[in-house]
């Protein structure tokens, strides 16, 4: 199973609408989807509309120890995508762990038995570099950066970079940046031209062709609980993603894409 964490310590960058409808593009194609909400906000399980009463057993109680991962999961409306829910519980979880000595790996260690149900899992990590964003990165095999295309976008980015390589000397050698995503791109805004021009010029390939656009049907979808990519599947915001899971595809090792 292809594991890849979605992460950039910056809020509202796009992380959880990246991740969202990257899993449902993925889905569409054919591919069995996981999808991990690892932020205490729990926002991609609300757009995904998991209510928080199908949310009993969460990836608190995942990382905690307190359930195992069948139980955990929730079915979702998408065909072929399923969810592991987040609640406000996990707050707490960057707290509780720091006690256990396998802290970083707890989220690697639940996933042991998921290759058999699912081709490719995505993690949606919350704003923060602490020991959940971490556990992602220990589990993963690749990073998807968005980056949302504003001034500042270039900020803070080496910090995520840093942190990436402290956790490839440590833990994970194979962890490998699989993109940057550049998200909310307007068209019409001369800085946004600029900025994705600054953002290419300094990571180069890294960066994936596909912009996603800045699109209001993105932002509507999450209130009526599903991806975009099924509220409405032709706005600009949908074929981008789209788009962008094509060419994540191609990126992939070339086994795995080929399943
Ligand atoms: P993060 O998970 O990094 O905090 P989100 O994906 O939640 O970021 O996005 C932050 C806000 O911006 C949300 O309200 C979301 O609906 C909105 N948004 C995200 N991407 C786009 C986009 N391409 N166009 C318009 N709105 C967007
Ligand atoms: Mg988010």
């Amino acid at each position: 199973m292809i594991r890849i964490a979605v992460a950039n310590q910056k809020g509202g960058v796009g992380k959880t609408t990246t991740a969202i409808n990257l899993a449902t593009a993925l889905a569409a194609t054919g591919w069995r989807v996981l999808l991990i909400d690892l932020d205490p906000q729990g926002n991609a399980s609300t757009g995904l509309g998991v209510a928080h009463s199908q949310r009993q057993q969460s990836s608190y109680e995942l990382l905690t120890g307190q359930c195992r991962l069948e139980q955990a999961v929730v079915p979702t409306r998408v065909p072929r995508l399923d969810l592991i829910p987040a609640t406000v519980d996990l707050s707490g979880a960057e707290i509780e762990l720091v006690e256990l000595e396998d802290r970083t790996h707890r989220l690697d260690k639940s996933l042991v038995d998921a290759s058999a149900r699912w081709d490719i899992c995505l993690v949606d990590c919350p704003p923060s570099l602490g020991i959940l964003t971490i556990n992602s990165l220990v589990a993963a095999n690749s990073v998807l950066v968005p980056l949302q295309a504003e001034f500042f976008a270039l900020e803070g980015l080496s910090q995520l970079l840093q942190t990436i390589e402290r956790i490839r000397a440590r833990f994970n050698p194979e962890l490998s940046i699989l993109g940057v995503a550049l998200t909310m791109f307007d068209r019409r805004n001369r800085l946004s031209t600029q900025v994705a021009d600054d953002v290419r010029a300094c990571l180069g390939k890294v960066v994936f062709q596909t912009v996603i656009p800045r699109n209001v049907r993105l932002s509507e979808a999450p209130s009526h609980g599903v991806p975009a990519l099924i509220y409405d599947h032709r706005c600009s915001g949908s074929e981008a993603y789209m788009a962008l899971a094509r060419e994540l595809i191609d990126r992939l090792p070339k086994p795995a894409a080929a399943a």
